[in-house]
């Protein structure tokens, strides 16, 4: 059996050398076959240089190198395709996801599950980062057509037969834990806490978050689709017990005097649903911009990635 792990790398200097020395020894001590890919994702700093340095070390060690960011969930999804295990582990460079729960994952995988996932049980971020996450997996949960684990990211194992289907997958709109739970068979969860960054900074940024948390509705749900009729239905609806409602207070305006019912000048409401109206009917066609958007990103068929180096992987496919 040959494992393989991905560990996809932004500018991750600091952490390269904390990363080698928590990992090697655990892969070792599985007794299986193994390769490390790292991918590193077009770094400005010296993480290509380590990594070089890192293979020259130990030949299992492997890498390739970005011509320049082009996001996690790519890295992650070209280390899928140039793998070649039987099976791969997916974790992130800065050791928030402990490495020690490798062996744990490659139990289960040996029980027969196909996927074996990581659950976050507890966080080690701030609160309002902890409250977006949360927020957005059960969003996600709520909206998507198939099942996505709550709080699971990308740290998981796949076998051989889902690593297999993924790199089918011609998407250029990559979210790789929603393409593995769509990839179904027998899937598993394992809880575990996630530690703070080893070192460095986070690479991610809040546009970068907003745009994975984007992919992930977007890819998986027509939901958002679906609210803009309903918006459009639920105003309608108002709008029409609104208009019969002036009608009959225009009608009998002489009854409605005797109870003392003014009439509404009308100028307040007029603006104020022009604004309101303008701003459904802006949100609506934002949410079918995205779909557009998203089909013209797919029908151009770009290469998902550009290598300008590699080492101890074959790219010439
Ligand atoms: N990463 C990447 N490309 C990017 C941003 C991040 O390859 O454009 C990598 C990064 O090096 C790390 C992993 O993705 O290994 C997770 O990033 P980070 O720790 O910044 O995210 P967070 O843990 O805050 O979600
Ligand atoms: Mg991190």
């Amino acid at each position: 059996m040959k494992i393989s792990l991905i560990i996809p790398c932004y500018n991750e200097q600091e952490v390269l050398h904390k990363l080698y020395d928590r990992v090697t020894p655990v892969l070792e001590k599985t007794g299986d076959d193994y390769e490390v890919i790292l991918i590193d994702d077009g770094s400005r700093d010296n993480s290509l240089s380590i990594m070089e340095e890192f293979h020259e070390r130990n030949s299992k060690w492997k890498y390739l190198s970005f011509s320049r960011n082009f996001g996690h969930q790519t890295a992650v999804s070209a280390g899928i395709f140039y793998c070649s295990g039987d099976c791969a582990v997916i974790i992130d460079a800065d050791l928030q996801d402990p490495p020690e729960l490798i062996p744990d994952l490659i139990c289960k995988w040996k029980e027969g599950f196909k996927v074996v996932y990581a659950v976050r049980k507890k966080r080690k971020e701030g609160i309002v980062k902890r409250f977006c996450y949360s927020a957005f997996y059960r969003l996600l949960a709520k909206s998507a057509s198939i099942s996505i684990p709550l709080d699971s990211g990308d740290f998981c194992l796949m076998d051989r037969v889902v690593l297999n289907r993924i790199k089918s997958m011609p998407e250029s709109n990559r979210f790789i834990r929603g393409m593995r739970a769509w990839v179904g068979f027998k899937q598993i969860g394992i809880e575990y806490e996630r530690d703070a960054r080893a070192a460095g900074k986070p690479q991610y940024t809040f546009s970068k978050l907003l745009r994975l948390a984007f992919d992930g509705i977007f890819s998986f749900s027509t939901m958002p689709l679906r609210m803009t009729a309903v918006f459009g239905f639920i105003i309608s609806f108002f709008s029409f017990i609104f208009a019969a409602y002036s009608l009959v207070q225009r009608i009998f305006a002489d009854f409605f005097m005797q109870y003392n019912f003014k009439l509404v000048p009308g100028f307040a409401t007029t603006i104020v649903s022009i604004f309101f109206l303008g701003g459904v009917q802006l949100i609506c066609l934002g949410v079918i911009g995205e779909y557009i958007g998203r089909v013209y990103d797919e029908v151009k068929r770009r290469p998902l990635w550009v290598i300008s180096k590699a080492s101890g992987i074959d790219t010439e496919e």
